[in-house]
C-alpha cells in the first residue's frame, strides 16, 4: 500500500514572495536614502568650496567688493574663507590707493598745463611789448619746472614701489654726506637769510645708497628753509647712539598742526596745499623718503609743534658693510 505523505506548500511561497518583496522594498528605500544622505552630505562639503570658487572668479578691478559668505561650515573652511576675505581686502584697498594716486597725478600735472596754456593764449591773443612777452615766457618756464619736478618725482616713487631688487648699498660716511648737502641748498638759504648751523662728525658710517640719502636729506633741507620765515636757523646734527645712526634737521618755522602731523608722509599731503603749490611744492618729498629710510630698514619721525618749529629725525643702523 502506497501512502503518499505531502502538504500545501502554496502558503509557503506566498511567504517566501511576501518576504522577496519585503527585502527588494527594503533595499530600494535603504539605497534611496543612502543616496540622498551623500548628495546632501557630499552637497554640504562641496557647496561651500563653490561659493569659494564663485567669488574668487567674479573678483576684477570693477568688482573688488565680493566677499565669501560660507555661514556655518567647517572650522577649516571658515579659517580659509576668513584668509582669502582679508587677502581680497587687502587688494581692494592697495587698489584703491593706486586708482587715488593716478588721480591725484593727473590732477598735480593738469595745473601747471592750464597755466601754460592760458599764458600762451594770452600772449598770441594780440601783439604785446616786449616786456608782456617776456612775463608770458618766465610763468610757463617756472609751470614746466613744475611739471618736471613733478614727473621726476611720479618716476621716483614708481621706481621705488615696483624695483624688487633691494638698493645697492654701500659704506656711506653720512657726516660728509651732511655736508655736502648743506652746501648743495646754501644758495636757497641764502636767498632768505636763512642760517644753517651744522654738527656733524665725519667718520660716521651707515650702509646705504648715496644718491637716495642726498635725496631725503636734502628734502628735509629744502622742507626746513621753504617752511621758515627770513632770518631764521636751521640746525642740522649727526650722532651716533650705540648702534643707530640719527640725523636730524630742525627749524623754528611755521610748525605743522598736530591732526596733519600723522599724515605728512602720505602721498600728496600738504598741509596748507595752496601755499605749498604756490611755492612748488607736490607733498611727495616726504612720502618718497620715507620709502627710501624703509628700503635703508631706518625710520623717519617727525615732531612739531605751530608757530614753534618742526624736526625731522632720520634713524639708520651703524653700517656693517666693511
Ligand atoms: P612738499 O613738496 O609739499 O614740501 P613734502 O612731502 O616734502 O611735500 O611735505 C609734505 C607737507 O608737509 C608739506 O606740504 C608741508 O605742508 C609739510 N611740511 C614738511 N616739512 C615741513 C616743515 N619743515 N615745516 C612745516 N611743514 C612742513
Amino acid at each position: 500500500m502506497i501512502v503518499l505523505v505531502g502538504r500545501n506548500v502554496h502558503a509557503d511561497f506566498r511567504d517566501l514572495r511576501n518576504l522577496l518583496y519585503l527585502l527588494i522594498g527594503s533595499g530600494t528605500a535603504v539605497f534611496a536614502l543612502g543616496l540622498l544622505g551623500g548628495w546632501s552630505l557630499s552637497g554640504a562639503t562641496v557647496r561651500p568650496i563653490a561659493e569659494i570658487t564663485r567669488v574668487a572668479s567674479d573678483l576684477s578691478e570693477t568688482n573688488l567688493s565680493d566677499r565669501i559668505d560660507l555661514g556655518e561650515t567647517d572650522a577649516e573652511l571658515q579659517k580659509l574663507a576668513r584668509t582669502l576675505n582679508e587677502t581680497f581686502a587687502r587688494l581692494q584697498s592697495a587698489f584703491n590707493r593706486q586708482v587715488q594716486f593716478t588721480a591725484d597725478a593727473f590732477h598735480e600735472l593738469r595745473t601747471p598745463l592750464s597755466v601754460v596754456q592760458i599764458h600762451q593764449e594770452l600772449a598770441l591773443s594780440k601783439e604785446r611789448t616786449p616786456e608782456e612777452y617776456r612775463e608770458a615766457i618766465e610763468t610757463c618756464q617756472r609751470a614746466t619746472t613744475r611739471m618736471n619736478a613733478l614727473v621726476e618725482s611720479l618716476l621716483t616713487l614708481a621706481r621705488l614701489d615696483t624695483d624688487a631688487a633691494p638698493v645697492l648699498k654701500e659704506r656711506v660716511d653720512i657726516g660728509a654726506l651732511v655736508w655736502d648737502c648743506v652746501e648743495q641748498v646754501q644758495l636757497l638759504a641764502d636767498s632768505k637769510c636763512i642760517r644753517i648751523e651744522t654738527q656733524a662728525a665725519f667718520d660716521v658710517y651707515v650702509d646705504g645708497s648715496r644718491n637716495q640719502l642726498v635725496q631725503v636729506i636734502t628734502n628735509l633741507l629744502t622742507n626746513a628753509i621753504a617752511y621758515s620765515l627770513s632770518d631764521a636757523e636751521v640746525s642740522v646734527t649727526v650722532h651716533q647712539q650705540s648702534d643707530e645712526v640719527v640725523v636730524s634737521v630742525c627749524d623754528t618755522g611755521d610748525g605743522i598742526p598736530a591732526a596733519d602731523l600723522p599724515h605728512v608722509f602720505e602721498r600728496f599731503y600738504r598741509v596748507d596745499k595752496q601755499r605749498t603749490q604756490d611755492s612748488g611744492g607736490s607733498g611727495l618729498g616726504l612720502s618718497i623718503s620715507k620709502k627710501i629710510m624703509d628700503a635703508h630698514g631706518g625710520r623717519i619721525v617727525a615732531e612739531s609743534a605751530v608757530g614753534e618749529g618742526s624736526t625731522f629725525m632720520l634713524t639708520f643702523p651703524v653700517a656693517s658693510l666693511a
